[in-house]
């Protein structure tokens, strides 16, 4: 494998184990991000340190979000594969910073993709997000499903760039593969996610607030199930199998979306429960009413993911929960 892959957003947790995978999966891999303060820094750079050092990997700190720079680095080497992954996440956060939402996931996308035009990328993967099933309350969420009403700023910005990558791959033919994950975990994780300030929170003693009185079930995919699954959507990557299903809307654009998620719904109260067994701790719990933005229960329908790579995400909780606390306690000391 000499192929060249782009992955924005490297510095992040799911771009830093991607990053991870391509290598160890023989890519040349080059990594952007803007390494913003939205969480962490330091748990930034600490990812970033794990892959620097490694010859087929190279890293630039460039901000999505700004046209010259991202025309520089498409005027550069050829990508035969750009994975989009960088984007301010965070449903609730976007009640606060609405602005940056746009930049990074509007804007700095459209740069993406005018740069995959102007390469004439053979394949791009794009983030997408659960939260765009929004006020949709059919479960499990199917891809065919309609998802014209976003519950929030971040989700309406993942549907936004779902939509823009439609129009890119419909005029310019650029082959495109939307992913909705479905709330991902696991070590190397995000400090804002609730399963990681509740293992915070339950080691020092502090109540953990739990919204809608704990009647909230997420579908929580463990990190490399994620990785896997994109992996195999990537054309020519080892054991990749993707075969181009039919686009939903019915257009002749090479545009496909996938769930990639877990599955198997758990119910907040169940999820503490668990954690609570793999820190060997008891939580003191806040119970507080349901949040602006906030929706009751994702699930996702992954049979045209496993028709179509022969994979679906299937780590027990348990299992996944145990890594990211060992991690955990290995990194905080
Ligand atoms: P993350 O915040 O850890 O990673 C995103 C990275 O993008 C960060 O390192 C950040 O510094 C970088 N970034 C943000 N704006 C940028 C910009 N303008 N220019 C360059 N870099 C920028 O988040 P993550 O959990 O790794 O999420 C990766 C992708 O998956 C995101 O698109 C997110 O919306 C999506 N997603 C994540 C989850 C989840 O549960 N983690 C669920 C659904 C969707």
């Amino acid at each position: 494998m000499d192929g060249r892959v782009l992955v924005t957003g490297a510095a992040g947790f799911i771009g830093f184990h991607m990053v991870r995978r391509l290598l160890a999966d023989g890519w040349i891999v080059s990594g952007i991000d803007n390494l913003n303060d939205y969480y962490d820094p330091g748990l930034k750079r600490d990812r970033l340190a794990q892959l620097e050092g490694h010859p087929a990997f190279q890293f630039q700190p460039l901000d999505l979000a700004n046209r010259e720079t991202m025309q520089t680095l498409f005027a550069g080497p050829h990508f035969d594969v750009v994975i989009n992954l960088a984007a301010q996440a965070g449903v609730r956060h976007s009640l606060e910073a609405p602005h940056s939402y746009v930049d990074s996931n509007v804007v700095g996308f459209l740069n993406v993709l005018e740069g995959c035009r102007a390469q004439g990328v053979s394949h791009l993967l794009f983030a997408s997000s659960s939260s765009v099933y929004g006020a949709n309350n059919r479960l499990p969420y199917s891809v065919h499903d309609p998802v014209d009403h976003p519950l929030s700023l971040y989700a309406a910005t993942k549907r936004a760039g779902e939509l823009m990558a439609h129009s890119y791959a419909h005029l310019y033919g650029i082959p495109s593969t939307g992913l909705r994950f479905f709330t991902v975990y696991g070590p190397w994780g995000r400090p804002d996610m609730a399963y990681f300030s509740f293992t915070q929170k339950i080691l020092t003693g502090q109540p953990i607030p739990v919204f809608n009185h704990g009647q909230m079930q997420r579908d929580f995919t463990y990190i490399d199930d994620i990785i896997e699954g994109v992996t195999r959507l990537i054309p020519h990557a080892p054991g990749a199998q993707n075969t181009w299903p039919e686009d939903p809307a019915s257009s002749a654009a090479p545009f496909c979306i996938h769930n990639i998620g877990n599955h198997t719904p758990i119910a907040l109260t169940d999820f503490i429960h668990t954690l609570e067994g793999c820190l060997g701790k008891s939580a003191q719990i806040e119970w507080l009413p349901m949040q602006d933005g906030d929706v009751v229960a994702t699930y996702a329908d992954v049979s045209p993911l496993q028709q179509s790579v022969g994979f679906a995400p299937d780590t027990p909780l348990h299992k996944g929960l145990q890594h990211f606390v060992n991690w955990y306690r290995q990194y905080y000391g």
